[in-house]
C-alpha cells in the first residue's frame, strides 16, 4: 500500500492500513460498518461549526471543480480547493487563518458565471447575487471573516472569531449567559453551552440546541438511523446501553443525557470495538464552551494495548511517585484505562488531520468521579513514522550522529510511550481543589492541561521503571525522546508556522513552554544552543537535570490548574508558549523549505464496502483504492446530509 495519498501547499496526505480487519467475525465487522457510517454522516456539521456560509462554499467549489472548461489558473483552484476540504472550511486548520486564494477574482466570477442550478449540489438558491457578493467576500476579502478561533485577549475573543458558535453576542453577553444558565439550573455539573449556538435577535439572547429537534436535525437523525442499525451487533450490553444513551441525547440535545452516556461509555472496558461520536472538542471555540462535532470508530491492538495496561495498572505509583504537592494529588485513581487501539473511520473533527492519541470524558466532574478512557492511535503514529523517516528532517536539524541514530533506533517506541503516559497517566492525574473549576483558567486551561500531561510522560519516561516494568529497553530511548521534544519545541515545530506570527495552539504553546522554561531553567547549560556553519541547533548535555527540570515544572502546573491561578497561568503561557524570536524563525523556515516536506499531515479513510448476497451483507471489506479527491467528492454526495441553503 502506498502511504503517500497527496500533497499541496503545507500538507501531505497519507493512508493508514487497518491490520487483520479482514480476520474479524461478520458480526464485528458489521458493528464496525454501521458505527463508521455514523462517522461519516456527521461531517456538515463540522463544516457548518467552523463557519455559517461554508456548505455554501463547498457546495459552489464542488460544482466548479465539475466544469469542463477550465480555464488557466485551474491549478490554483485545486489547490484551495483541497485546502478547503482539509480544513472543512476556509480557514486553515492549524492557524485558523483565512486562506489567500491563488487565483484571481475574475477567474472566480468566470466560473461562477458558468454554473447553473443541477450541476453538482446547486440550487437555484445557491446563486443569487446576494450569495455570489457573499462568497466573493469569502474568498477574496482578507477583513472579512478572517480569523476562525481568535485567541487575542486584547480584542472581543467572541466576536473576532469566524466560527459558527455565536452570531450577534459579545464575549461579555456569552459568559453572562451561561454564568446565569449555571446559576439557575439544579444539575451545577453540566456542560452549559456544550451543544448549541447562541443568537442575538432584537437585543434578546437566544440558544439553538443541537438535536433532531433543533439545529442539525437533519443529520443527527441520519446519525441516529446508523446509530441503531449498529446496536444490533454490538458486543456487550455496556455498548448497547451506551449508544442508546447516545441515540437519545442527539434526539433532545438534553446535556443530562451525554453526561450518562459518557459514564456508561466508560464502563465498556470489555469489548474490541470502540468508537467516539459527539460534540467533544473545545479548541474551536475561544472561550472553550461549545463543541466541535467528531467521531472515530476503533479496534484494539492487542499487543500494544498489553504494554498500555501496564502502565493503567500502575496509575497509583505514577501518582504517589509524581513531583507534585501532595493536595493536589487524587487519593486513588480509579476507571483509568489505556487502550491501544487501530483506528477504523475518522469523522468530523478528526478527520483528515487526526490525534494520536484520545483521552475522554472531557467533563471533569466525570473524570474524578469516574475516570476516563485514552486512547493511542497505533496505525495513524506507524503511518507518520513511516512517511518520515525518509524525508531528511533529522539530518537537518539534529547535530550528532549518535542522536539521529537513536531517534531511528528509539523514536518510534519512546513516541508511542509518550503518548500512552501523557493520555492516561497525565490528563487522568492530579485534582483540583474545593470550589475551583476548570473553567478559571479561560483561554489558557487548555494549553496548560496539555502542558500537565506532556510534563508526566516526560518525567516519567526518563526512570528505571520504565524498564522494570518493560516498557522501554534501555534510558537510551528516554534520551531520544527528550533529544526529540526540545528540538521540536525550540526549533522545529515553528516550521508550522508562517514568519511574524505568533504561536497559538494549545499543544504548539505547551511544547515550547516547556522546552524555552526547560532551557532558561538549566541556564544554557543543561541544554545548550550550538550555532555550527551558521545553523542553530539544541543539544542536551544533562539529561538527568533535564528530568529534574521536568519534575519541576510538573509541580508549578499542577499547582496553577489545582488552584486555578490564572494570573500564572496567563504569565508563564505569554511569556514563554507565544513568541517567536524572529531571526531564529526565518532561518528555521529556509532550512526546512529546502527540504519540501509538508509540515500538516491528514489520512485518507479507507472504504468499507458491504458485499451483498440476497439482499443481506455478508462481508465487509476494506479497500484503500482511493484518492483525496474522489473521497471528499464520495463524502459529498454520499453524507452530505445538512443544506447549505435552509
Ligand atoms: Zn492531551
Amino acid at each position: 500500500m502506498e502511504i503517500l495519498a497527496d500533497k499541496f501547499d503545507d500538507i501531505k496526505i497519507l493512508r493508514f492500513e487497518v491490520p487483520e480487519f479482514e480476520h474479524l467475525d461478520l458480526n464485528k465487522k458489521l458493528f464496525i460498518y454501521y458505527l463508521s457510517q455514523a462517522t461519516l454522516t456527521g461531517r456538515d456539521i463540522l463544516w457548518d461549526q467552523h463557519g455559517k456560509h461554508n456548505l455554501l462554499l463547498r457546495d459552489v467549489l464542488e460544482a466548479i471543480y465539475l466544469l469542463e472548461d477550465k480555464g488557466e489558473e485551474w491549478d490554483h483552484f485545486v489547490v484551495y480547493l483541497k485546502k478547503v476540504w482539509f480544513a472543512s472550511g476556509p480557514h486553515h486548520h492549524y492557524s485558523t487563518d483565512k486562506f489567500v486564494p491563488g487565483f484571481t477574482l475574475d477567474s472566480f466570477k468566470s466560473w461562477i458565471e458558468k454554473l447553473k442550478s443541477g450541476m453538482g449540489k446547486l440550487t437555484s438558491q445557491h446563486l443569487t447575487p446576494e450569495n455570489k457578493r457573499l462568497l466573493q467576500r469569502l474568498v477574496f476579502d482578507a477583513n472579512f471573516l478572517s480569523k476562525r478561533v481568535n485567541m487575542n485577549t486584547s480584542t472581543d475573543l467572541v466576536q473576532g472569531s469566524a466560527n459558527n458558535f455565536y452570531e450577534g453576542p459579545n464575549q461579555n453577553e456569552v459568559e453572562e449567559f451561561y454564568r446565569k444558565q449555571k446559576e439557575n439550573a439544579d444539575n451545577k455539573k453540566l456542560s452549559f453551552g456544550l451543544n448549541s449556538k447562541l443568537i442575538k435577535e432584537n437585543g434578546a439572547i437566544k440558544e439553538q440546541v443541537y438535536s433532531e429537534r433543533g439545529l442539525y436535525a437533519k443529520a443527527l437523525t441520519a446519525i441516529n438511523h446508523h446509530l441503531k442499525q449498529a446496536l444490533l451487533y454490538v458486543e456487550n450490553s455496556a455498548q448497547k446501553e451506551s449508544i442508546e444513551l447516545l441515540i437519545a441525547f442527539y434526539k433532545t440535545g438534553r446535556l443530562d443525557l451525554f453526561d450518562d452516556f459518557c459514564i456508561k461509555w466508560l464502563s465498556n472496558l470489555e469489548g474490541d470495538i470502540d468508537f467516539i461520536n459527539g460534540f467533544i472538542e473545545t479548541y474551536g471555540d475561544p472561550l472553550g464552551i461549545k463543541a466541535t462535532w467528531e467521531g472515530v470508530v476503533q479496534w484494539i491492538d492487542t499487543e500494544e494495548t498489553r504494554k498500555a495496561t501496564i502502565i493503567a495498572d500502575h496509575a497509583d505509583w505514577f501518582e504517589q511517585n509524581s513531583p507534585t504537592h501532595q493536595k493536589f494529588k487524587k487519593e486513588k485513581i480509579t476507571g483509568i484505562s489505556l487502550k491501544a487501539i487501530n483506528a477504523v473511520m475518522l469523522g468530523g473533527d478528526c478527520y483528515p488531520a487526526s490525534p494520536l492519541g484520545i483521552n475522554l470524558p472531557n467533563a471533569e466532574w466525570i473524570r474524578e468521579e469516574y475516570g476516563s478512557k485514552s486512547v493511542t492511535l497505533i496505525n495513524i503514529s506507524n503511518s507518520h513514522h513511516k512517511a518520515s523517516l525518509s524525508t531528511g528532517f533529522a539530518e537537518e536539524f539534529v547535530l550528532s550522529k549518535e542522536e539521529i541514530a537513536l531517534e531511528k533506533k528509539y523514536g518510534a517506541i519512546s513516541d508511542n510511550l509518550h503518548t500512552h503516559l501523557h493520555e492516561c497517566i497525565g490528563h487522568g492525574s492530579g485534582k483540583m481543589l474545593p470550589g475551583i473549576s476548570a473553567e478559571a483558567l479561560k483561554n489558557y486551561g487548555s494549553v496548560i492541561e496539555e502542558a500537565r500531561a506532556d510534563l508526566c510522560g516526560l518525567y516519567f519516561m526518563y526512570n528505571p521503571k520504565m524498564i522494570e516494568l518493560g516498557l522501554l529497553p534501555s534510558l537510551d530511548a528516554a534520551k531520544a525522546h527528550y533529544n526529540a521534544y526540545i528540538r521540536n519545541g525550540l526549533l522545529t515545530q515553528i516550521t508550522r508556522i508562517k514568519l511574524g506570527d505568533k504561536i497559538e495552539q494549545a499543544h504548539m504553546r505547551n511544547r515550547q513552554l516547556i522546552a524555552a522554561w526547560a532551557f532558561e531553567a538549566g541556564k544554557g547549560k543543561v541544554i545548550e544552543k550550538v550555532i555550527e556553519n551558521r545553523k542553530t541547533y539544541f543539544r542536551i548535555n544533562d539529561f538527568e537535570a533535564l528530568h529534574k527540570l521536568f519534575g519541576e515544572l510538573l509541580r508549578e502546573i499542577q499547582r496553577i490548574k489545582s488552584e486555578g491561578d490564572f494570573a500564572s497561568a496567563q504569565n508563564i503561557v505569554e511569556t514563554l508558549g507565544v513568541n517567536i524570536n524572529r531571526e531564529l524563525h526565518e532561518e528555521v523556515l529556509q532550512r526546512f523549505e529546502k527540504l519540501k516536506v509538508p509540515p500538516f499531515t491528514g489520512f485518507l479513510n479507507p472504504n468499507l464496502v458491504p458485499i451483498y448476497k440476497d439482499n443481506k451483507i455478508k462481508d465487509v471489506v476494506v479497500n484503500y483504492l482511493t484518492d483525496y479527491t474522489t473521497q471528499m467528492m464520495q463524502y459529498s454526495t454520499e453524507y452530505g446530509v445538512l443544506n447549505a441553503i435552509d
